[in-house]
């Protein structure tokens, strides 16, 4: 068994590893366009357990060599985790990869608890079918993310139960019906994703139907084997549809994406692709009951276990504490009269709550809570209200300032250390004369310097995504420019 996490400091996106799946696609293509969809259902199942084992180690190759230095490595980290079994407990195993399925051993056959991404959920089925190969009688999905749900299929024989939230199906067809929306948007934060989504039945998202499901705080208990379980609706985490798995005799909680991709760190209320807000009050509801069951070891769905109650405790009250504080300062904020920027730039967390936020961060945390309680409209512009956006008047009032005056007001804001008001200059620039060198490379030094500052501040692996993406689009404007 690995040692706990305490000593995991590395970090890792799970935005990108949610969608890997669509990456990895690409190096697939006809191995398995045989399969009859009406085959019976073991040799279906079979069919694609070994179709998968093959598309998946093609695709997992082509991303290896296909992303070089493209990330500053999350993603990719995740991607290259070796799959491999893993003992938590002498009935408790998990296959790691880019998410981990976690196999529970009875006596009367096996819970198995998320699936992972749909390319590397052959290999793992595998490598636990070589712990047990007891006939599988519950899968547990937390959540509806493609990391997490992606081997269901191949789990699922006759007759047995697939537990999931009982907003699962309403998240997967959100999820689904917003797929080019999603691609499009991952494609930008992760350029080493092919162009053209491919069209792959067997590697397609959504269509999952449970057969029992958990309501939020709801607890589905039963029992196999002599071991009893506790399947339990934990709203607010990972979406609308967040369950985790308790087992009580071994205080053990299996706890899918509920901590995110570490514990302790500050959780996702945001996400930069641009998911449903997530609920700040019904996540702190959820981690107080997690809290009262005193849980001894943390499974999670990504990375490796923690171990130990009073880590965990303690872990667990500094979440829950810091998203009160960011909740509540917030609401005094808007109470008091402030703009969600006042609120973004004054709240910090005090000391004694700090929380890596490499993937959650509370700044954006401010925005996302005001926008869950007030949405849109800040009660602050008349121009708010109409669908005539700052930005169409951009190249007017750069053509009316004059080129040289809005280039010394972008330097002017970069050697003051406001890289973000150069680039509110530089967008006004751009948007009259696109191809400006000079201003290209005035948004190349204000990127440049955010990127500095994201590197050597948070570390968000969000944030650094994006401005790799904005700071690649500029070298390749420059490029254009050059030879143009
Ligand atoms: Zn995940």
């Amino acid at each position: 068994m690995k040692p706990p996490s305490a000593s995991i400091s590395r970090q890792y996106g799970a935005i990108g590893c949610a969608l890997l799946v669509v990456v990895l696609a690409v190096a697939a293509t006809g191995a398995w366009l045989w399969l009859d969809e009406d085959a019976g259902i073991d040799l279906k199942r079979e069919a694609r357990i070994s179709a998968l084992d093959v598309i998946g180690d093609a695709a997992t190759e082509r991303l290896s060599s296909a992303t070089g230095d493209a990330t500053h490595g999350s993603a990719v980290d995740l991607i290259n985790r070796p799959i491999e079994v893993r003992k938590v407990s002498d009935t408790v195993f998990y296959a790691t990869g880019v998410g981990n399925t976690v196999m529970i051993i009875t006596d009367e056959g096996n819970v198995v608890f998320d699936t992972g991404l749909v390319l590397q959920s052959a290999k793992q089925l595998r490598a636990l079918q070589e712990v047990s190969s007891a006939p599988v009688r519950y899968v547990v999905l937390s959540h509806s993310h493609a990391d997490h749900v992606g081997g269901a299929r191949l789990w699922v024989e006759q007759g047995t139960q697939l537990i999931a939230h009982e907003e699962f199906e309403e998240e997967q067809r959100y999820l689904s019906e917003l797929d080019a929306y999603f691609y499009g948007r991952n494609r930008t934060l992760f350029p080493w994703m092919p162009a053209e989504r491919p069209d792959i039945g067997l590697l397609k998202y959504g269509g999952l139907k449970p057969t029992r499901t958990v309501g939020d705080h709801e607890v589905l208990r039963f029992s196999l084997g002599g071991v009893s379980f506790e399947v339990i609706g934990a709203p607010g985490a990972e979406g609308a549809d967040n369950i985790v798995l308790w087992l009580p005799q071994q205080k053990m909680l299996i706890s899918g994406d509920f901590f995110g991709p570490q514990f302790p760190q500050f959780p996702n209320i945001f996400t930069m692709r641009g998911e449903k807000v997530r609920k700040p009050i019904e996540y702190i509801d959820s981690l107080n009951r997690l809290l009262a069951l005193q849980p001894e070891v943390i499974v999670p769905s990504h990375l490796d276990p923690t171990v130990g109650g009073s880590e965990i405790r303690e872990g667990m009250l500094r979440i829950r504490d810091a998203v009160q504080y960011v909740h509540d300062e917030t609401i005094a904020g808007m109470n008091a009269g402030k703009t969600v920027y006042e609120l973004m730039r004054e709240i910090e967390l005090p000391s004694e709550l700090t929380l890596v936020q490499n993937h959650g961060r509370v700044d954006w945390a401010v925005k996302s809570i005001w926008e869950y309680y007030a949405t849109w409209f800040h009660f602050d512009s008349t121009t708010e209200l109409y669908p005539t956006p700052v930005r169409s008047v951009y190249a007017d009032v750069a053509a009316a300032a004059g080129g040289a005056a809005m280039l010394d007001l972008a330097s002017g804001y970069l050697q003051q250390d406001e890289p973000v008001k150069a680039l509110h200059v530089i967008e006004m620039a751009l948007a009259g004369k696109p191809a400006n060198r000079d201003t290209l490379l005035l948004r190349q030094a204000a990127l440049t310097l955010l990127m500095d500052k994201a590197q050597s501040g948070l570390k968000n692996d969000y944030e650094i995504y994006w401005l790799k993406a904005r700071l690649a689009d500029t070298a390749a404007q420059l490029r254009i420019n050059t030879q143009g």
